[in-house]
């Protein structure tokens, strides 16, 4: 069964064509800087084998409509001869509000509940377009729908509501919904797996650090507690986000700084985090920084794994007994520094980093506690694109 994911992001879409009976990637691309005057596709033939072939392309594209058109260009140029060949179509949806609590098989009904929940996600509305338009340009083949929020419904309403006016979550649903819940949802089971147990009997921390950043409470399978909230704005400090701080400095910006509310978001979404504080928002460029003693980059890279830091302590004490600590996504499974100094001090709660098998870089999954340390601590890849493959083919099977 051949699968293709779509992700389309705010201003990028990244798509994935699998082979589903061995799960291999035939064919995998980006394209970006959609809506500005330069826009550029990247195309990867068998991008996990030795003769992988890549294209870049250069070209305004002027929306996610063209973005699609493109994508599907480059799959007829060679992975496949049809577009019959594709069996299904797995789209990741940010938002799925609290109506979605599993991936779902795209109908008109669907859409229309996707597009209800656009407000509480403006940002990612571009979702509902790739939605719209694969089911246009692959008329019966099956789209299936997976969520970033659904790994989060299992949160109990003491975790997930704000001490806000009640009406604000009822008339407007405003609450904690979580997100990256697929890459959450993955690297626990995937850690449970290599615990021998099964989803049910641990208790995990999951640190997913990329350029979003966030951490799960999972007790026994389910997901207890977030950090992201409303929107993927909150919790951690991020490559450009800001994570949390106190709300009381929106009000005092507008009147203080003359900001209107839409400047205060692009903020706190594009020019805060690790760019705000070092002037990067890339952990590799912040690193450098700070080897060559720049006191900024220095200063960002503490404030990130400060944060990490108290969000473990604070899962700690929501979950009682951890049976692993899993770090995965870009800074998670490549930056020791990151993970040695987020666990500094919380040797006596039962986190020991072995500095040594830290350090060492490989890949797939690996532990990094010391020797008897009682918690483990994992480094699991993610791989959101392979879940949200089969979950597409699970939801195809028991619809057909
Ligand atoms: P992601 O969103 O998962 O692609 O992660 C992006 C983040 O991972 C960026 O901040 C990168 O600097 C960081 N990253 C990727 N590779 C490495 C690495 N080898 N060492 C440190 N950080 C890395």
């Amino acid at each position: 069964m051949k699968v293709l994911v779509i992700n389309c992001g705010s201003s990028s879409l990244k798509y994935q064509l699998r082979d589903m009976d061995d799960e291999s990637v035939l064919a995998s691309g980006v394209v970006e800087r959609i809506g500005e005057p330069m826009g550029r596709i990247t195309h990867t033939e068998l991008p996990e084998a030795d003769e992988a072939e890549k294209h870049a392309e250069e070209r305004p594209i002027p929306d996610h409509v063209e973005a699609m058109r493109l994508m599907v260009e480059k799959l007829l140029a060679r992975a496949v001869s049809s577009l019959d060949e594709i069996d299904a179509i797995g789209h990741r949806v940010v938002q799925g509000g609290e109506s979605f609590s599993h991936p779902e098989l795209v109908d008109d009904r669907v859409v229309e509940t996707i597009r209800a929940n656009i407000p509480l996600a403006p940002v990612h509305s571009s979702n509902t377009t790739g939605i719209v338009e694969a089911r246009k340009i692959f008329g019966d083949t099956p789209n299936v729908v997976v969520f970033d929020t659904d790994f989060h419904l299992t949160m109990p309403d003491y975790a997930f509501m704000y001490p806000l006016p009640l009406s604000f979550y009822k008339d407007l649903k405003v609450r904690k919904y979580g997100f990256h819940g697929t890459s959450h949802k993955y690297v626990s089971r995937k850690a449970a797996q290599y615990l021998g147990k099964d989803p049910s009997e641990v208790n995990l921390i999951t640190i997913h650090l990329g350029n979003g950043c966030s951490m799960d409470a999972v007790k026994a399978g389910k997901c207890v507690d977030t950090t992201m909230g409303l929107t993927p704005l909150a919790g951690l400090m991020m490559g450009t986000r800001c994570g949390d701080i106190d709300p009381a400095i929106l009000p005092f910006l507008a009147k203080h700084a003359s900001m209107t509310l839409d400047e205060i978001d692009a903020a706190m979404n594009f020019r805060s985090g690790l760019l705000g504080i070092s002037g990067t928002g890339d952990m590799r460029d912040v690193h450098a920084a700070r080897a060559g003693g720049d006191d900024n980059a220095r200063l960002a890279f503490e404030m990130f794994a400060y944060r990490v830091k108290k969000f473990i302590g604070s899962f700690l004490a929501v979950l009682g007994t951890v049976n692993a600590l899993v770090f995965t996504a870009g800074i998670g499974e490549n930056d020791a520094d990151v993970r040695a100094e987020a666990c500094k001090g919380l040797e006596p709660l039962g986190i020991r980093i072995d500095p040594v098998k830290n350090a060492k870089r490989a890949s797939g999954i690996r532990e990094i506690q010391a020797d008897g340390g009682p918690v483990k601590i994992l480094i699991v890849p993610t791989n959101e694109e392979l879940e949200i493959a089969r979950s597409t083919v699970a939801i195809v099977r028991q619809n057909a």
